[in-house]
């Protein structure tokens, strides 16, 4: 699995269970119940430029995740900080998406079957950069469709627990394909907009801009979204929104750890302003990757020291 240059790691690397790999020889039993009943939960911080991006933030949720699902791998999170830059170190890669899961793992033979007597581990990856949707499509504005399936609500499984329960987001995609947009949003059973199948989601009516208070992730970036907000003196209420108030917005746009900011420019088949990302935005989103390039809230990583 090596690259041309015979760089073992220069495809991405993994770390499970204490031991490195290049990308393409990492292997989970495929009796592990993380893989087997989705008994894991999972973060993605992103590298730009040689850095981090608010790791201290996606280390501080990931723990959180694991707390709430009883998870305990060995590693605390220094350690797994430490990890996540020696695959970083490993692949050189500058711009990298950047995996961290923990898995259930299974109960040993002889044991009850039940979650408590399974030894817990870490599972991480380094890949180069990965955008949510082709960077072209980014910057044109995606299509978006208000799918059918509800969002699983958080009396079932809290959203909040980054997680792979996307059997609901899965079959809105396919409805989304079918009309023709590029990605569902869904609603929670009151019939408010949730999120995206991998994005948080925000409109914007008469200037004010709002986001679903309940019923999604707390993403990293819908943070940003938020402090930039205040930073732009831009109105903002955190809120349930309404499919309709959604739907007849003067603007749409999503965000995520693997794109930033995601202007829409169509929802439900409509066309949101002249076709081209709104005003406030392209606002957000210039300030969020301008700020970024500037080494906002970053972890530079240090390449050259010895591994
Ligand atoms: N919502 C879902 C369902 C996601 O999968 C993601 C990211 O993967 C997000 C929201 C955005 O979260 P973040 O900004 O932390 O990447």
């Amino acid at each position: 699995m090596s690259d041309a240059n015979g760089q073992p790691y220069a495809n991405g690397a993994a770390y499970v269970d204490g031991q490195y790999y290049p990308i393409g020889e990492a292997k989970i039993s495929i009796l592990d119940w993380g893989y087997r009943r989705s008994d894991v939960t999972y973060d993605v911080v992103g590298v730009w430029n040689g850095a981090f991006f608010r790791l201290d933030d996606h280390i501080r949720r990931f723990r959180a995740s694991m707390n709430q699902l009883q998870l305990s791998p060995p590693e605390s999170d220094e350690e797994i900080k430490q990890v996540l830059t020696k695959l970083i170190r490993l692949s050189g890669l500058r711009h990298s998406y950047v995996g961290m899961d923990c898995v259930r793992g299974t109960p040993p033979a002889g044991a009850p079957r039940h979650p408590k007597y399974a030894r817990n581990y870490l599972v991480c990856h380094a890949l180069p950069w990965i955008w949510i949707a082709p960077k072209e499509k980014i910057d044109a504005g995606l299509s978006l469709y208000i799918a059918g399936p509800r969002r699983i609500p958080p009396e079932s499984f809290e959203p909040r627990v980054k997680n792979f329960h996307w059997g609901d987001l899965t079959r809105g995609q396919f409805e989304a394909l079918e009309a023709g947009a590029d990605f569902a949003v869904l609603l929670d059973e009151a019939g408010n907009v949730t999120e995206g199948a991998g994005f948080n989601i925000f409109c914007v009516t008469d200037g004010v801009v709002a986001t679903p208070s309940r019923g999604g992730l707390d993403g990293i970036t819908r943070m940003s979204v938020m402090e930039l907000c205040q930073e732009l003196g831009l109105p903002l209420g955190v809120r349930p929104v309404s499919a309709e108030e959604f739907r007849n917005a003067d603007e749409i746009f999503g965000c995520t750890t693997a794109g930033g900011i995601l202007p829409a420019t169509c929802i439900d088949g409509r066309i949101l302003g002249n076709g081209s990302p709104g005003p406030i935005s392209s606002l957000i989103k210039d300030r969020f990757w301008n700020k970024r390039a500037e080494g906002w809230l970053a972890t530079p990583i240090d390449y050259d020291s010895p591994l």
